[in-house]
C-alpha cells in the first residue's frame, strides 16, 4: 500500500484528489487561486489527527475550510484542504439553562439560527453571508455584520474551544482555564497583559492579527486567542457559544441622506439613540427600486434598527430618530414586523454581491483596504480623505457597510478605458499601491484597523505591520511558533 492509500485507509471521512474537486477548492470568495493536493472531509476528531500526521510526514500544509466565503484567501492551500461542512456540521448540545450552544465547526450559521429561533434564541453576529458561512469560519475570522454595533463580534460569544494542536495533541480553552500546554504558551503574556490593550487599535471591532488584547481583558479568557486566528494555530473540533433571547420588538428605519459625508456628520447623533445596527449603502450598491425613489446619484441610505422591550416604546424611538437626523435626513421606509424587516434587510445583504458585479471582465476587485475601521469620532475626516483620493485618481467607487462601527467597506472601480490587459494591470497596481499606502497611513494616524471583520488572509497579511508595533508582532510570531513549529497550518496567513 502506498503512503496515500494508507492515509485514505486510516481516514474515516472522504479523501479526494480528483481534478474537478481540486479545481473547486482552488478558489474561495477572494481573487486568489491555489490548487490543493488533496481535499478531505473529516468525520471525527481522529480524522483531523490523521491528516495532521500525514501533512507533517509529507511536508504538506493544511487549510481548514467552512463555506469558503472569506474574501482574502484564508481557506486556500497548496497542500490539504479540510472541509468541515460535509460531516462535522452538527449541533452537539443546546443548553437553554446556561444559554449556550455547542457545535461542530462546519455548521452553517443560517441553519443554527433556524434551530435557535425555535427556542426564541439567537447568536447576534450575523454576516451578510450567514446563509452559507460556518461557525468555524466565523470564529476564525472574528466575523460580525450589522449587529456588530449593538452586540459586538463573535469573539464576545466564544465560551469554549476544543481543538487539536498541529502535532495531534488535544487542547481546550474556556473562561479562566485551558490545557497545560496553552497555559505554558500564554505564560510570558501574563507579566505584560496590561501593556497589550493600549497597543491595539482604538475601534469597536478588529480582526487584524491575533487578538492578544482580548485574552486578559477583562478576565483571563484563553479561548479568545482563537477568534481571528484564521486557522493558523489549531484545528477546532467543537465550539461552545453564548446565545441570547430574541428581541421582543424590533423596528427598522431606512433613512435617506443626500450624500455619504452628511450621513457621517449625523452618525454620532443617531448613535445616541442607541440603535443595534447603523448601516450605510451608497447609490452604487442600492437596489434599483430604492435608487429610483431617491433621485440623487450621490445619495445614500442608512439602515437603522432598534430592539426594544415594550410596544409603547416605538413612538418615542421614532421621535428620537427624527430629531437625530434633523431636516437633512428623510425616513423613506419603516418596518416593525419580522417579515417586513427581513425583506428590507435583504437589499443591504446584497451589497457585496452588487459591489462584486462592478468587477466584471478584466477588472480586478480591490480588496486590500475594503474593511478598514476607525473610531466614529474620526469617521467624517477619514471618509473625506478617501473620497478626495478617489477624486484625485478619477475613480468611481462603492462604499457601504457598518457606519456605526466606523467600518465602511469601499472599493475603487478601475474602468478599462480601452486599455490592454497588461496596461490595465499596471494601472491598477500603481493605483492600488499608492492608495493603499495613503489609506493605511491614515489608519495608523487614527489608531484604526486595516480589517474590522474580514480578516488578513493572503492579501492583507503583508500590511499587518501598519497596525501593530514590533513588540506586539514579536508576540504574534512567538504564539504561532509555539503552536505550530513546523508551520503546517495555513502558512502565509497572519504570519509571513
Ligand atoms: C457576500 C459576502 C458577504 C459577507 N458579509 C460579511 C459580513 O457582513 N460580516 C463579516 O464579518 N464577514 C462577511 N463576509 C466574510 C465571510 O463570509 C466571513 O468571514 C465568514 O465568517 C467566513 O466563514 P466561512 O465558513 O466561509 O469560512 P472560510 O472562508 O471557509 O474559512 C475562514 C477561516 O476559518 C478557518 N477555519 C474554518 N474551519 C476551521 C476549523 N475547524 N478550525 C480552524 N480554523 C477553521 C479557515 O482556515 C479560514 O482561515 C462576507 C463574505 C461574502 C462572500
Amino acid at each position: 500500500m502506498d503512503i496515500l492509500d494508507e492515509f485514505k485507509f486510516s481516514f474515516e471521512g472522504d479523501v479526494s484528489d480528483e481534478s474537478w474537486i481540486k479545481e473547486y477548492y482552488s478558489v474561495d470568495s477572494s481573487s486568489h487561486q491555489i490548487y490543493p493536493e488533496l481535499v478531505c472531509f473529516p468525520k471525527e476528531e481522529d480524522d483531523i489527527k490523521v491528516s495532521l500526521s500525514f501533512a507533517a510526514k509529507n511536508g504538506l500544509s493544511i487549510s481548514c475550510r467552512g463555506a469558503g466565503t472569506s474574501l482574502l484567501g484564508q481557506s486556500l492551500s497548496n497542500g490539504i484542504v479540510l472541509d468541515f461542512t460535509k460531516y462535522m456540521n452538527k449541533i452537539l448540545e443546546l443548553d437553554l439553562q446556561s444559554n449556550t450552544v455547542s457545535v461542530q465547526p462546519g455548521i452553517v450559521k443560517g441553519l443554527l439560527d433556524k434551530e435557535l429561533r425555535k427556542h426564541n434564541k439567537f447568536l447576534p453576529p450575523n454576516p451578510a453571508s450567514s446563509n452559507y458561512c460556518t461557525i468555524g469560519g466565523m470564529v476564525s475570522n472574528n466575523s460580525s455584520g450589522p449587529y456588530g454595533l449593538g452586540y459586538g463580534s463573535i469573539l464576545r460569544y466564544l465560551q469554549h474551544v476544543d481543538f487539536v494542536y498541529p502535532n495531534g495533541e488535544n487542547g481546550f480553552a474556556e473562561n479562566s482555564v485551558c490545557d497545560d500546554r496553552l497555559k505554558k504558551i500564554l505564560l510570558p503574556l501574563f507579566s505584560i497583559y496590561d501593556k497589550i490593550p493600549p497597543l491595539y487599535p482604538n475601534v469597536s471591532k478588529n480582526s487584524c492579527g491575533y487578538r492578544l488584547d482580548s485574552v486578559f481583558n477583562p478576565a483571563f479568557s484563553p479561548q479568545n486567542l482563537f477568534a481571528a486566528s484564521e486557522g493558523t494555530l489549531a484545528i477546532f473540533n467543537s465550539l461552545k457559544l453564548t446565545i441570547i433571547d430574541l428581541p421582543v420588538f424590533r423596528s427598522l428605519f431606512i433613512v435617506y441622506f443626500p450624500n455619504i459625508l452628511k450621513a457621517c456628520i449625523y452618525s454620532n447623533k443617531i448613535l445616541s439613540t442607541r440603535p443595534v445596527a447603523l448601516e450605510l449603502l451608497d447609490a452604487s450598491v442600492m437596489d434599483s427600486s430604492i435608487k429610483s425613489a431617491t433621485a440623487n446619484h450621490n445619495g445614500c441610505l442608512l439602515f437603522i434598527e432598534y430592539f426594544y422591550q415594550y410596544r409603547s416604546q416605538i413612538n418615542s424611538i421614532f421621535e428620537l430618530l427624527k430629531n437625530a437626523i434633523g431636516s437633512e435626513g428623510k425616513v423613506l421606509e419603516h418596518a416593525h414586523d419580522v417579515d417586513s424587516i427581513n425583506k428590507l434587510w435583504s437589499s443591504r445583504k446584497n451589497a457585496l454581491n452588487m459591489a462584486i458585479r462592478y468587477t466584471v471582465g478584466n477588472r480586478k476587485p480591490f480588496t486590500i483596504f475594503e474593511d478598514t475601521a476607525v473610531s466614529v469620532s474620526h469617521l467624517y475626516e477619514y471618509v473625506t480623505y478617501i473620497l478626495t483620493l478617489y477624486k484625485e485618481y478619477n475613480l468611481s467607487y462603492v462604499m457601504y457597510g457598518h457606519l456605526g462601527n466606523g467600518n465602511l467597506h469601499t472599493r475603487p472601480i478601475v474602468s478599462d478605458d480601452g486599455y490592454s490587459d497588461n496596461q490595465l494591470h499596471s494601472k491598477q497596481t500603481m493605483i492600488l499601491d499608492n492608495i493603499t499606502h495613503l489609506i493605511f497611513s491614515k489608519i495608523r494616524e487614527y489608531k484604526g484597523t486595516i480589517t474590522a471583520e474580514h480578516g488578513d488572509g493572503i492579501s492583507r497579511t503583508p500590511y499587518i505591520k501598519n497596525v501593530y508595533n514590533s513588540f506586539i508582532l514579536s508576540y504574534f510570531k512567538y504564539i504561532k511558533k509555539s503552536f505550530d513549529p513546523l508551520n503546517i497550518l495555513n502558512p502565509g496567513k497572519i504570519i509571513l
